[in-house]
């Protein structure tokens, strides 16, 4: 069965994530909104210091290791996707781009996680537990590939004499890129062909550490909206790493065969639910300050009346509550499938279509339903109206999360429908 309830430990961290998001982010989000590539340090040891403190280690989900003292069978409980959600929900109220930078594996744990052996996910996992904050990231995108993922050109070869996979390729638009090989002792994964003829058939990834030989971040992005958050370029030039660097089992490594590939999908069903839970949050704070706003000028929004006495704002705004709730319920089912072992692909861009659409409209009425204040720097609107729209972009547009909906529902593959 689906619970609708938060278990209490998540409503218990939620009362911290909000004391956070109140007093750590909101404060700081027009700072770090226009100095763009400035890193929020405070936020980032704080949030270090806090997660291994109370074992969560990263914000990834994961096995929690038991704390000293406690026996196996004490083990503690995984962080579930469920949770995650919750967390990643009010840290997005506070500021989504503040969010991206909090430490910890990010996509590439979650790469490593979907697509890694158990031996691989204790191995380059065990990073973020030290007392330094790490960033992970995940590279797929090329300047010729975005949406179709299948196009990419970055290649990994195989050196018989030393077993080293050797990397050449460019990378783009790579969330937390430059902290995870430059500001930490990171990773970030990167997604190459081992065989350019095979399609899909030749996608690996491959684990590229901080400080890796051949490795350069080329540029950062200048942003629209999530301006905290660095966007890198990154070239990879006879880049080496060792053979067990390639995620999975040796049967990933024999051709041709689409694991590799299906490893990029698992990782995307993991992480949309979460990328929409992040759109909630920021479209929950949009609408909060715009009630709040309206009060202030003496607009209440009376619940409970029949919709014909409601003036044309008061059914605005309760039409966007109606919206807000209903991407949280795709995301709660579809981390509640992922938590389950349920295959969530459907739910997964159902969960982020929604919160895409969700966000952007709720954003964008709120800068229009209080007109000059609305546009006015003085208030944050402008600025989650700004950072609504990567929610519709990154982990798969809102078009190909709709072709992914529909080839679920209608049972038609990705060649037969695209
Ligand atoms: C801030 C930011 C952070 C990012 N972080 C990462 C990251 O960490 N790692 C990473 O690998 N990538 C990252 N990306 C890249 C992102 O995933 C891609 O931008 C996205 O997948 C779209 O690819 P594209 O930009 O090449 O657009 P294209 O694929 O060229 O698409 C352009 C437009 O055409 C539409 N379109 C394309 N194909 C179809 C189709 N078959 N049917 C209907 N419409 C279609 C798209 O929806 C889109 O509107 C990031 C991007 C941004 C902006």
């Amino acid at each position: 069965m689906i619970e609708f309830e938060a278990p209490k430990p998540i409503l218990m961290l939620n009362t911290a994530l909000e004391t956070v998001a109140v007093n750590m982010m909101r404060p700081k989000s027009r700072y770090f909104d226009e100095h763009e590539h400035e890193i929020p340090w405070d936020y980032i040891n704080f949030m270090h210091m806090a997660m291994r403190q109370t074992g969560a280690g990263s914000l990834a989900p994961s096995e929690k290791k038991p704390k000293e003292g406690e026996s196996p069978k004490e083990k503690r409980p995984p962080i579930g996707y469920q949770q995650l959600a919750y967390m990643l929900e009010r840290l997005s109220w506070g500021d989504c781009g503040m969010y991206l930078v909090t430490p910890g594996g990010g996509l590439g744990a979650a790469a490593v996680e979907a697509a890694g052996t158990p031996e691989q996910k204790e191995k380059f996992l065990a990073r973020f537990r030290g007392e330094k904050p790490v960033f992970g990231a995940m590279a797929m995108t090329e300047p010729q590939a975005g949406s179709d993922t299948a196009a990419i050109r970055s290649t990994a070869v195989l050196d018989p004499n030393t077993s080293e996979w050797v990397l050449n390729g460019e990378k783009i638009f790579v969330t937390a890129g430059h902290k995870s090989l430059c500001e930490s002792e990171g990773f970030v994964v990167v997604w190459a062909t081992i065989d350019p003829t095979a399609g899909r058939a030749g996608m690996r990834a491959f684990v590229i550490p901080a400080g890796t030989p051949g490795v350069t971040v080329t540029k950062l992005e200048h942003k629209l909206g999530i301006r905290v958050s660095d966007t890198a370029s990154i070239v990879l030039q006879d880049a080496r790493v060792p053979y067990d660097h390639l995620l999975g089992s040796a049967e990933v490594v024999k051709e041709p065969t689409t694991k590799g590939f299906k490893g990029a999908m698992a990782t995307f069903d993991a992480t949309r639910p979460l990328v929409a839970a992040t759109a909630v949050g920021v479209a929950r704070a949009a609408l909060e300050e715009l009630k709040s706003i309206l009060e202030k000028q003496g607009v209440v929004i009376r619940y409970g009346i029949p919709r014909q006495k409601m003036t044309n704002l008061e059914r605005e705004v309760i039409d966007m509550e109606v919206m807000l709730r209903s991407a949280w319920l795709l995301v709660i089912k579809a981390v509640w499938m992922a938590d389950n072992k349920r295959a969530n692909s459907k739910e997964a861009s159902m969960s982020k279509v929604r919160a895409g659409d969700i966000v952007t409209k709720i954003t964008q009425r709120a800068v229009e339903l209080l007109g000059p204040l609305g546009y006015s720097r003085e208030y944050l609107i402008e600025k989650w109206f700004r950072d609504a729209k990567i929610s519709d972009i990154y982990e798969g547009t809102g078009q190909i999360n709709r072709l992914i909906v529909a080839r679920n529902i209608l049972g038609y593959t990705g060649r037969e429908l695209r």
